[in-house]
């Protein structure tokens, strides 16, 4: 922004106004920006255009959770949730508008992958959210659909206008992923402060393969060790994800796999008990089950946690609100 204004021949500071208007009072149009010279704004508004998305449908649990629709300025639409908590509250942004990893388990999936999201439509997601819930996001996490590791350009620029401009700490940014070995070890390097969620699924390749078809590119030995890495460099506990689903994973010799496999790894497991998506065979567990599970991890010595169910109503796994819309 700053080397634009500089371009039309106006003062640098110009730029700190523009991005706060676009990032901190999420502006949707030029003409908002009143503390600009009008002859500022009208040659901004004739070299670019503010897109944003709008909100097409929500759908909101008692809880809070609200699921939002969005449709972006190409017609396409993606989803993004809102979490509201007492101390905090979370956004989950999609990253692509569909996804090629070919989970069996996710509405997502099915659509395969349309197109990548630009840095400032997974930015506008967090504005949009903020504006919706009425509160300050402090927490986001990239969980929703798509793989953000497979638009990592896009996905890294967002990261840092979300740190500097908007003014969420990168301490408080996850980014989860099937675990695309080569950009986990590159995120290693940028040493970001980031968390690192690994969504496991599996305790063996033969498994994780058939429940995750593009794992088949990234083995176990070789992901395990770039998540060793990424822990060891940049100090962060990587957070484990396991979805569990009835009589596929969730048996306790898979638990005692899956303790092994994490043997010298900075990190806890996080318990997602599946969250049943109409037209899939995948089952959720019994409490027993999952309880057996989570008692063989923690005899092994790993911290265990269980994630919180919050909106289950509103069909809140990624994908199932625009597939219930029959926007796929
Ligand atoms: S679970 Fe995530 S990575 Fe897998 S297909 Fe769905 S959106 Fe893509």
């Amino acid at each position: 922004m700053a080397s634009y204004v500089k371009s039309l021949g106006q003062p640098t500071y110009r730029g700190k106004q523009i991005a706060d208007w676009l990032y901190v009072k999420g502006a949707r149009e030029v003409s908002e920006m009143t503390n600009l010279p009008e002859v500022l704004r009208e040659q901004i508004a004739s070299d670019a255009a503010i897109t944003r998305s709008r909100v097409i449908k929500e759908s909101a649990a008692p809880d809070g959770t609200t699921k939002y629709l969005l449709q972006l300025s190409d017609g396409e639409t993606i989803e993004s949730v809102l979490l509201p908590y007492s101390d905090r509250t979370s956004v989950c942004v999609s990253t692509q508008v569909g996804c090629r990893a070919g989970c069996l388990f996710c509405a997502t999936a099915e659509c395969g992958l349309v197109r990548n999201l630009t840095a400032g439509e997974i930015v506008d997601q967090v504005l949009t959210l903020q504006e919706q819930g009425g509160r300050r996001v402090t927490h986001v996490v990239f969980m929703g659909m798509g793989e953000p590791l497979m638009n990592m350009p896009n996905v890294l620029k967002a990261i840092h206008l979300l740190n500097d401009e908007v003014g969420i700490s990168m301490r408080r940014i996850t980014i989860s992923t099937v675990g695309i070995t080569p950009a986990i070890r590159k995120l290693a390097e940028l040493d970001l402060q980031i968390t690192l969620a690994l969504s496991l699924h599996a305790p063996n390749d033969d498994l994780r393969r058939q429940l995750i078809p593009i794992s088949e590119k990234f083995p176990l030995p070789e992901l395990m060790s770039a998540c060793k890495d990424y822990a060891d460099r940049t100090k962060r506990r990587i957070t484990l994800e396991y979805l569990l689903i009835a009589g596929v994973n969730d048996a306790p010799e898979q638990a005692a796999q899956l303790a092994g496999l994490l043997r010298g790894v900075m990190s806890h497991v996080n318990l997602i008990p599946y969250n049943e998506v109409p037209g899939k065979p995948y089952k959720r567990p019994a409490r027993e089950a999952i309880a057996a599970f989570r008692s063989v991890l923690e005899e092994a010595g790993i911290e265990v946690t269980q994630r919180m169910e919050r909106g289950h109503s509103v069909s809140a796994a990624c994908g199932q609100l625009r597939r219930r819309t029959g926007l796929t």
